[in-house]
């Protein structure tokens, strides 16, 4: 019997686990078990508690007990989203596994379409955002400015992409051999393109209308790291920002000389101001962005584990299937 692993990372969702656990065990278990015995699947939810500071574990504690199809790994501390997708990726033991948000924007019902295509032999199922949730114009400028970049340096178009897919067994241990810690789920997969597939879905609004975990300097910091993760593109604008720079000084330079010979020199404080600001500008930008690589460079060589679990409620390869 063929396992199929349900990822779901959770941070502070005590009260909306307590919907979205459920329903998701219950459309898996109307759509996938009742097929017919030779297309029964074992399933298995791995729920990764991010270092919640609310009830979370409590409220997983409490529905392990009475589901056993449920484990959960509960962080030391909040670690990110990326971190906890990691985790449960790591611990999954399914032939296909699942990530999908634990706060029902990502609808359950569409885990069965992506377990026939699995069948059918596509290695990853994509869920696409057919329109965005209630964002603000700003968030959805940001995200557009974020995609474009993003496809620019890296050549990855991952517009409409969400966290929710379905992987083949195969693609995870891909992923998991990759050396690197800070990560990027969704760019990393699409790099690995492996054979794909994609199910448009309308993000639902969190149902109890509370607001994202991503705060707006938080998600700023994922688009930069992503970016810089992806390409190393702005290292190399920042020499062709010195030649340009330096061809303009060279330019203004010359100007100033001749000036300067023919007795027409004027009092070019204005040009000084500008010159002086143009390019502390310029090194300034330039040593941040270097220096932005560097920071990534220095955590990936302290090695430092992604994430730390104070609990780990997941028992490896003891998957329980319902019997028939
Ligand atoms: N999440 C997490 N760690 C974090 C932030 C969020 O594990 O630091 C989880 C969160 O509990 C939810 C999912 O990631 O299950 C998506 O988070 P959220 O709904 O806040 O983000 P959005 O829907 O705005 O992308
Ligand atoms: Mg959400």
């Amino acid at each position: 019997m063929k396992t199929i692993s349900i990822v779901i990372p959770v941070y502070n969702e005590a009260q909306m686990i307590q919907t979205s656990i459920p329903q998701i065990l219950s459309v898996l278990d109307s759509a996938l078990l009742n097929r017919g015995v030779e297309s029964r699947y074992a399933i298995e939810l791995i729920a990764v508690d991010d270092g919640s500071v609310d009830q979370t574990a409590a409220v997983l504690l409490n529905m392990q007990q009475q589901e056993p199809r449920l484990r959960f790994v509960r962080f030391t501390r909040n670690f990110g989203k990326e971190a906890a997708i990691l985790a449960g990726l790591e611990s999954a033991v399914g032939d296909a596994i699942v990530v999908i948000d634990g706060d029902l924007q990502h609808p359950p019902e569409l885990i069965a379409p992506m377990v026939r295509l699995w069948e059918s032999g596509i290695f990853v199922v994509h869920a696409v955002k057919a329109q965005r949730a209630r964002e603000s114009l700003a968030q959805k400028l940001f995200a557009k400015a974020f995609y474009a970049v993003f496809k620019t340096m890296s050549g990855l178009d991952l517009r409409g992409h969400s966290d929710f897919k379905l992987m083949d067994r195969k693609v995870v241990q891909t992923l998991l051999a990759l050396p690197e810690r800070q990560r990027f789920f969704r760019g990393l997969i699409s790099w690995a393109n492996f054979p794909c597939a994609q199910l448009p879905f309308e993000v639902a609004d969190r149902p109890d209308g509370s607001d994202s975990k991503w705060n707006r300097w938080k998600l700023i910091r994922y688009a930069v790291d992503n970016i810089t993760s992806f390409s190393s593109l702005p290292l190399k604008w920042v020499t062709y920002l010195g030649v340009f720079t330096l061809l303009f000084g060279i330019v203004i330079g010359s100007i100033s000389l001749v000036q300067k010979i023919e007795g027409k020199a004027m009092d070019g404080f204005t040009t000084v101001n500008l010159l002086i600001i143009i390019m502390g500008g310029a090194i300034l930008l330039s040593l941040g962005v270097i220096g932005h690589y560097l920071a990534r460079l220095y955590d990936e060589v302290k090695g430092r584990p992604t994430y730390l679990i104070q609990e780990d409620m997941t028992i490896k390869n003891t998957t329980i299937g319902l019997e028939a």
